[in-house]
């Protein structure tokens, strides 16, 4: 058998149960941005994240993550000419909103372990940005490939100094921080059902609040910033950023199967954790103790260069594409990134190390064994 289709990083998967929903949406006529599966699919999300919270959250689903976090920065009042910090090493969709609202984005250093916010250098630019008369209106906090951050640390200097969290939460749904759900830390949080995501609603996101009053006010932005009358009356701007009553029919689907796509994800990793046992120049990011559960969204290794005879992650990635394997170099920091040019940046070269040497490797949940024993294949010659 020589089948060589292509083999990608993570792709769409779907349980079985989305297409009844959706149709369900069309025999009803609920062919808009509202509708039984939009509060169906928030229901199911707030069941899934309660069942572990110590504290009640609220969903608002909405067209994407992107869109999550524009609303969730206007909710914590960022303007044109404030400052919002936000992790570097991450995917522009952290960093844009902060933009969208003519604020300036103070990029901030990662640490080894998850790879996520430094500690360090978050207390040392909030406060130097405090010194130069300006303090940060939020802190955008990510939890990379699904590995949660260390967010104790980053909440305790938060609270010092007074300043609300963001938690990009769009890779770890269903990553869990010290008994804790990802996406019910931060005093804001948000989710992707982006098409590479661990559920997919082909395109959303979710805005999760801690108050009802919170979530009804995401809404009410999402829909159009309507005073309530009869006519159309305003005296807000308003977006139009709710999910639609079809994706989110995907979305009720695709909750039936999140537990199982964790556990696959997981079983990725552990895959690769076997195959590079003996490689001492490959490490993977993993979970520094048992306090931290990824939903290990994506496995990613790094190659360093001074134990590899010369080998690169370009070398591996090359090598796994003349396969037909995809695979890709970690997120390129955001203070690297033309557009951010002229932002401020706190940190050293942690970020930047891990961008050199970094490489995400297929992670679906939708794998199958003769795709793996390709990958193995391919893995083995490059280690040998
Ligand atoms: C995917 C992603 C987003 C954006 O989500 P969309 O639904 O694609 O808009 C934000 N932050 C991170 C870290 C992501 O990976």
């Amino acid at each position: 058998m020589s089948d060589n289709s292509k083999i990608w990083l993570s792709s769409p998967h779907m349980g079985g149960f989305e297409q009844t929903f959706v149709q369900e949406a069309f025999d009803t006529n609920w062919v808009a941005p509202l509708g039984p599966n939009v509060s169906g699919f928030e229901s199911d999300l707030e069941n899934y994240l309660n069942a572990v919270a110590s504290q009640e959250v609220h969903i608002a689903a909405l067209s994407s993550g992107t869109a999550a976090l524009h609303l969730a920065l206007i909710m914590l009042d960022v303007k044109p000419g404030d400052e919002v910090i936000c992790q570097s090493m991450t995917f522009s969709a952290s960093a844009n909103p902060i933009a969208y609202l003519g604020a300036k984005p103070i990029f901030i250093d990662s640490e080894p372990e998850t790879w996520n916010l430094c500690p360090n250098a978050l207390e040392e630019a909030v406060k130097n940005r405090i010194a130069k008369g300006k303090k940060p209106k939020a802190i955008v906090a990510v939890h990379l490939y699904g590995m949660p951050c260390k967010f104790d640390e980053v909440r305790k200097i938060a609270d010092y100094y007074q300043i609300p969290i963001v938690e990009d939460s769009a890779e770890a749904l269903g990553s869990i921080y010290k008994g804790r759900k990802c996406g019910t830390l931060g005093d804001i949080s948000i989710l992707s059902f982006n098409g590479n995501k661990i559920i997919t609603t082909s395109g959303g996101g979710a805005l999760v609040a801690k108050t009802k009053q919170t979530k009804d006010k995401a809404i009410f932005l999402a829909t159009q910033a309507r005073d309530h009358a009869a006519h159309y009356q305003h005296s807000e701007i308003g977006y139009n950023y709710r999910l639609s009553n079809i994706c989110a029919g995907i979305g009720r689907g695709q909750m039936m199967v999140l537990d199982q796509h964790i556990a696959l994800r997981r079983e990725m990793h552990r895959f690769y954790e076997l195959i590079f046992a003996a490689a001492k120049d490959i490490t993977l990011l993993r979970e520094p103790n048992t306090e931290l559960f990824s939903n290990h969204w994506l496995t990613a290794i790094l190659i360093d260069p001074k134990k590899s005879n010369g080998k690169s992650r370009e070398d591996l990635r090359l090598l796994l594409e003349q396969h037909n394997i995809e695979s890709r170099p970690l997120w390129k920091p955001m203070h690297l990134q033309p557009v951010f040019s002229d932002c401020p940046y706190y940190g050293g070269n942690v970020a930047e190390q891990l961008f050199e040497n970094g490489l995400c490797l297929p992670s679906g949940s939708n794998l199958t064994p003769a795709d793996k024993q390709r990958i193995q294949t391919v893995l083995e010659k490059f280690i040998s």
